[in-house]
């Protein structure tokens, strides 16, 4: 089959487009030929074998987590699926049953694989996972915007819903509306929620985008300041939640926008891991900053009930043929798009 892998770390010039074998369906699996896989920052790193991801070759890795397309194949132990049905994967594999797997908290198994980190993704013509990790899709919703929602929807549903009780009276801000995470966030806090967001971007085009997908009120960061326009806008108190993907860069700005009481959630450091944190602000404010990843299959479940439903919409920037990855893998390493990059093998 068709496949983007790697033979070793590097830039987006290390990604190749050729042949691998096609996935063996294991026991409880489902083969499914990919219409669609969706890029994360999560693959950029594993190409370059930063952040903890660095691996030895042979053999070689293909890359990938997010997709979705249409299940060819049943093991005779997967229940509840059948050749034909249009899934979505959840790429993160749980052992099922670690504590944390048989509590219905499996985020946090202590033997979860990624694909396309551990082991063989998305970007390929075909994958075989585990049943309990391809979930049905209405007719109505494409490959593309289901691929597009794993990784962006996941954490925050983990976050928002979960872990910071974001409420419908409550005012939420979003930091870096444009990326992925950013418009799953301004979704879930507006769409599902029903929660006050306000966005921060860095151009007048991304910032209309973001008021067009919910957003109440847009902070663009590059000409006002993070802290003293949260306050404003929610009359001088201070934003309820922060939603930060992106890290060191914006964290002492985005922290200091908390009101007393308030709960900041991390869940990607794209601009650096490091911060500083004042523990006297931490305990005498009442302040709680929490970290998510990815979430439960119980959370997947629920995102892909409201994506059929149309209560939730993924944005897609665009759409590349898979033999161009390298191209898709530049332009998110910039910072020109807003939304979800896609690949159609
Ligand atoms: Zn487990």
């Amino acid at each position: 089959m068709k496949a983007v892998y790697i033979e070793s770390h590097g830039g987006p010039e290390v990604l190749i487009y050729g042949d691998r074998p096609e996935p063996a369906l294991q026991a409880g699996e489902v083969k499914v030929r990919v219409r669609a896989a969706a890029l994360n920052r999560l693959d950029t790193y594993s190409r370059a074998g930063g952040r903890g991801l660095r691996r030895t070759f042979p053999p070689p890795l293909i890359l990938g987590g997010d997709c979705a397309g249409d299940v060819i194949d049943v093991d005779d132990a997967a229940v509840g699926l059948k050749p034909g049905d249009r899934v979505v994967i959840n790429p993160r594999i749980t052992c099922g049953r670690c504590p944390a797997c048989l509590s219905g908290r499996d985020d946090l198994c202590s033997h979860s694989r990624f694909m396309g980190t551990a082991l063989d993704g998305s970007y390929a013509e075909y994958v075989a996972v585990p049943a309990v990790n391809a979930h049905p899709i209405a007719d109505q919703v494409s490959y593309e915007e289901a691929a597009a929602v794993p990784t962006t929807f996941l954490p925050m549903w983990n976050m928002l819903i979960r872990r910071a009780r974001l409420q419908p009276w409550e005012t939420v801000l979003v930091l870096s509306a444009s990326a992925g995470v950013g418009t799953a966030a301004i979704q879930v806090a507006k769409k599902i929620i029903g929660a006050r967001v306000i966005a921060t971007t860095s151009t007048p085009e991304k910032a209309a985008r973001a008021l067009e997908l919910g957003a109440d009120a847009v902070i663009n960061y590059t000409e006002e300041d993070i802290t003293q326009r949260a306050k404003a806008l929610t009359g001088g108190l201070g934003v309820d939640v922060v939603v930060d993907h992106v890290g060191a860069e914006f964290f002492p700005k985005a922290y200091d926008a908390l009101r007393p009481g308030g709960r900041y959630g991390i869940c990607g450091v794209t601009t650096g891991y490091r911060a500083e944190l004042h523990l006297g602000n931490l305990f005498t404010r009442q302040l709680e900053v929490f970290g998510v990843f990815m979430g439960s299959k119980e959370d997947m479940r629920e995102i892909v009930a409201m994506l059929n439903r149309g209560a939730i919409r993924p944005v897609i920037d665009r759409v590349f043929p898979l033999s161009q990855a390298a191209d898709a893998h530049r332009l998110m390493e910039g910072r020109s798009f807003f939304g979800k990059l896609v690949l159609r093998p």
